[in-house]
């Protein structure tokens, strides 16, 4: 079929589009039958999200936690515009460019420092699988491939695709549709301690059982450092961290530590991994490395693992995307990183956790909420029972805010930029919703 091509931009979406949106494409997490309504976007500036029909929401989202600077940033198209002059895309096997080296460098600068080796992938799932492979494919080059299975705690999300799945909390990580063709990995419980609480010794106890009796079979522990997100939006203990390091020194396992939600400054700490002083030795990160423009991930290693990797059998790490590295992204990334470097983050986000403290403090005595926190720029209200996603969709809509609940939890991670007054508007709507 031939089909006449039109430029579509600029155009809001007619009744039609929405009636093809409904019945061809697939939204995340969503019924091709029923699914939930969809909300059709003009355009999006700053902290706004502008619908086709006028309406303005204040984004509590930051479009899955990687808009940290706001939509339509002059600085972060600039960087795309001035890169799409150059080139778009070339292969990075056997060639490199500019936007990749620059990165590349930022990236070893600014994350602990034995984290030196840099392997870019598309997407955050994507950067957890390279990670694992890594892990794996270091126990196989030191003589021990019978050291293959993983270790992490129950409560956590790595991403969609299978291996990544395997290591997601094992009851909302969706274990039991694919359980036959998931590899089965070991889940030690949720930390108890929260990041505000005594530390309790006994918190890390069944983890290091599982560790010293399954030490000969494992290549690594993988978790979420101090934020678990998509899993349950909880904040657990530092200590939790510094014990797990050392626990794994001692039983000679990888540590990897998957920022791909908390990087770039989302816990108060550039990567969460600084609250508790703790380096892995492997750590992926995506979402907000490009600013939320374009999708790209980093697989961060040390020298001793990308070393003895490289000196065993075949003597190459045995992965390399199609758009390994690409140059609009490595740009934009390079230029949003820039942008957060050169503002006052640390402080917007202190004041962003101050107000988020003071506004939802008020749904804690509402008999239907379980419990209210926030940490950095992660505002979180959990509620007893799960809430209709569609619903309360509709009633922020209304409210002229933009936020996705999930499960039991009502939460927001707004831009950085946000101001006191918006941010007002998004706490006011989260505890009236609660307050339903
Ligand atoms: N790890 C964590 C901690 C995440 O929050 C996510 C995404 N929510 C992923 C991995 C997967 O990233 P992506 O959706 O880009 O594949």
């Amino acid at each position: 079929m031939i089909c006449a091509i039109s430029p579509p931009w600029g155009f809001p979406l007619d009744k039609e589009d929405l009636v093809f949106d409904r019945r061809h494409l697939w939204h995340p997490y969503t019924s091709m039958t029923e699914p939930l309504p969809v909300y059709p976007v003009a355009s999006a500036g700053g902290v706004h999200i502008r619908l086709a029909d006028g309406r303005e929401l204040v984004d509590g989202m930051s479009s899955w936690w990687a808009a940290i600077h706001g939509y339509n940033h002059p600085v972060l198209n600039q960087a795309i515009t001035d890169q799409t002059a150059r080139m778009a895309h070339v292969m990075f096997g056997g060639l490199t460019h500019e936007p990749a080296v620059e990165l590349g460098r930022l990236l070893v600068a600014l994350t602990p420092e034995p984290l030196t080796r840099v392997f870019f992938s598309d997407s955050g799932s994507v950067a957890v699988e390279v990670a694992l492979k890594m892990a794996l494919q270091y126990q196989h080059a030191l003589g021990r491939p019978e050291k293959y299975r993983l270790l992490t705690i129950q409560g956590g999300y790595h991403g969609d695709t299978f291996h990544a799945m395997s290591v997601c909390d094992p009851i909302t990580g969706m274990h039991h549709i694919f359980r036959h063709a998931l590899p089965h990995q070991l889940f030690a419980p949720k930390p108890r301690c929260g990041f505000n609480d005594d530390w309790d010794e006994e918190d890390i106890d069944e983890l290091a059982r599982l560790m010293a009796e399954h030490r000969n079979e494992l290549a690594a522990v993988i978790v979420e450092p101090i934020v678990q997100g998509a899993g349950g939006m909880r904040f657990y203990h530092p200590e939790y961290l510094r014990r797990l390091r050392s626990l794994c020194d001692q039983h000679d396992l990888l540590l990897i530590f998957d920022e791909i939600a908390t990087g770039f400054g989302r816990s108060g700490k550039l990567f969460a991994a600084e609250h508790a002083g703790v380096a892995p030795d492997i750590m992926c990160l995506g979402k907000a490395l490009t600013g939320g423009y374009l999708t790209l991930a980093a697989t961060l290693a040390t020298d001793r693992v990308a070393d003895i990797i490289s000196a065993g059998k075949p003597g190459v790490f045995m992965h390399g995307p199609t758009f390994m590295a690409n140059p609009l992204a490595c740009s934009v990334a390079v230029a949003s990183i820039k942008l957060l470097l050169a503002s006052p983050w640390q402080e917007l986000l202190q004041a962003m956790e101050k107000q988020l403290r003071r506004e939802l403090a008020p749904a804690a005595m509402l008999p239907q909420v379980r419990d209210v926190r926030v940490l950095g720029g992660i505002g979180v209200i959990e509620m007893r029972e799960e809430v209709d996603v569609g619903t309360l969709q509709r009633f922020f809509v209304e409210q002229g805010v933009w936020i996705r609940p999930f499960a039991n939890l009502i939460y927001i991670m707004p831009p950085y930029i946000i101001k006191a007054d918006d941010l007002r508007r998004l706490t006011a709507a989260m505890v009236a919703a609660a307050a339903q």
